[in-house]
C-alpha cells in the first residue's frame, strides 16, 4: 500500500530517506540525489513524428523513424519518461522487487511531463499482468504508475480495463512474429469496461517498454473495442530493441 501523505514524515523518521540508486541521504523519500538524477536520460527532440523515438542527429520535424516506416504503428504516440539505461533499470527494479512504492509518483511525474495533452476525459489503463504472475511476483507496478499519472494529469484510472486471458511465457529470446503469436488472444478488454473504452482517449501505462509486442497487443485490443486514441506511456523506453526478457 502507498504511504498516506499524513504518515510520510513519520515514515521518514523511521526510515531516513535515501537515494534509491546510491544511498545518499535525501530531504524526502520521493526522489533521487542530484548526481543520480543527472544520469537519467530524458528523451528529447528531434524525434520520430509517430513514435517519438529520438533521432541521433538533427533532422527536420515530422520525419518518421525506420521501425515506423517498416511497420506503421497502431498507437498514437509513445510518451517515455526516460530512455532505458542502467539507472532507470535499477529504479524499475527498486519499484518492482524492492517495493520502493514511494518512487511511483516521481516516475509518473517524469512520464506526465510528456503528456501535456492528456487531461480530463482521458483514461489511464495499465498493461495487465496475468494473475499467476501477479501472485508469483507479488506486486504489479503498472497500475501504481497509472494511478499516479491519473492524479497528475486528471485522467480517469481504468485499472481493470485490460485483462490477460492466459498466462504467457517470457518473451525473451523470441522474434517479432513469435512474440505476436504468443500474445495474440492473451490480452482482452474486460467486458464490464467495454462501454468505457468505446470512443475513449487512452493512455496505456507500463514501467518498461521493450519490443512493443505486449503494448501492441494492448493497443489492438483497445482499438478493436473502439478507442479513439491510444498513447503509450512508459517510464523507461528500450531503444535498441534487444533485451533479455
Ligand atoms: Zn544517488
Ligand atoms: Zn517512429
Amino acid at each position: 500500500m502507498p504511504i498516506p501523505q499524513a504518515l510520510a514524515p513519520v515514515v521518514d523518521l523511521i526510515f531516513p530517506p535515501r537515494c534509491p540508486l546510491c544511498g545518499e541521504g535525501l530531504l524526502a523519500q520521493t526522489g533521487l540525489c542530484g548526481t543520480c538524477w543527472q544520469e537519467l536520460v530524458i528523451p528529447g527532440e528531434p524525434a520520430c513524428g509517430l513514435c517519438q523515438r529520438p533521432f541521433a542527429e538533427d533532422m527536420p520535424a515530422g520525419l518518421h523513424c525506420a521501425p515506423c516506416l517498416a511497420q506503421p504503428p497502431r498507437h498514437d504516440g509513445i510518451a517515455a519518461g526516460t530512455i532505458y539505461n542502467e539507472p532507470s533499470r535499477r529504479l524499475v527494479l527498486a519499484l518492482k522487487h524492492g517495493r520502493r512504492i514511494a518512487l511511483a509518483p516521481m516516475m509518473a511525474r517524469l512520464i506526465a511531463a510528456r503528456l501535456s495533452f492528456v487531461g480530463e476525459g482521458w483514461l489511464a489503463v495499465p498493461v495487465p499482468l496475468h494473475r499467476w504472475r501477479l501472485w508469483h511476483r507479488g506486486f504489479n507496478q503498472a497500475p501504481l504508475i497509472a494511478r499516479e499519472i491519473g492524479k497528475t494529469t486528471g485522467a480517469d484510472l481504468g485499472v481493470d480495463v485490460l485483462v490477460r486471458r492466459k498466462p504467457t511465457r517470457s518473451l525473451g529470446g523470441l522474434g517479432r512474429k513469435a512474440r505476436a503469436r504468443t500474445l495474440s488472444g492473451a490480452i482482452a478488454i474486460n467486458p464490464l469496461r467495454a462501454e468505457q473504452v468505446r470512443g475513449a482517449r487512452v493512455v496505456l501505462v507500463d514501467d518498461v517498454l521493450t519490443s512493443g509486442a505486449t503494448s501492441d497487443a494492448c493497443v489492438s485490443a483497445l482499438k478493436r473495442a473502439g478507442a479513439e486514441r491510444v498513447v503509450i506511456a512508459c517510464f523507461a523506453r528500450v531503444l535498441d530493441e534487444v533485451l533479455p526478457g
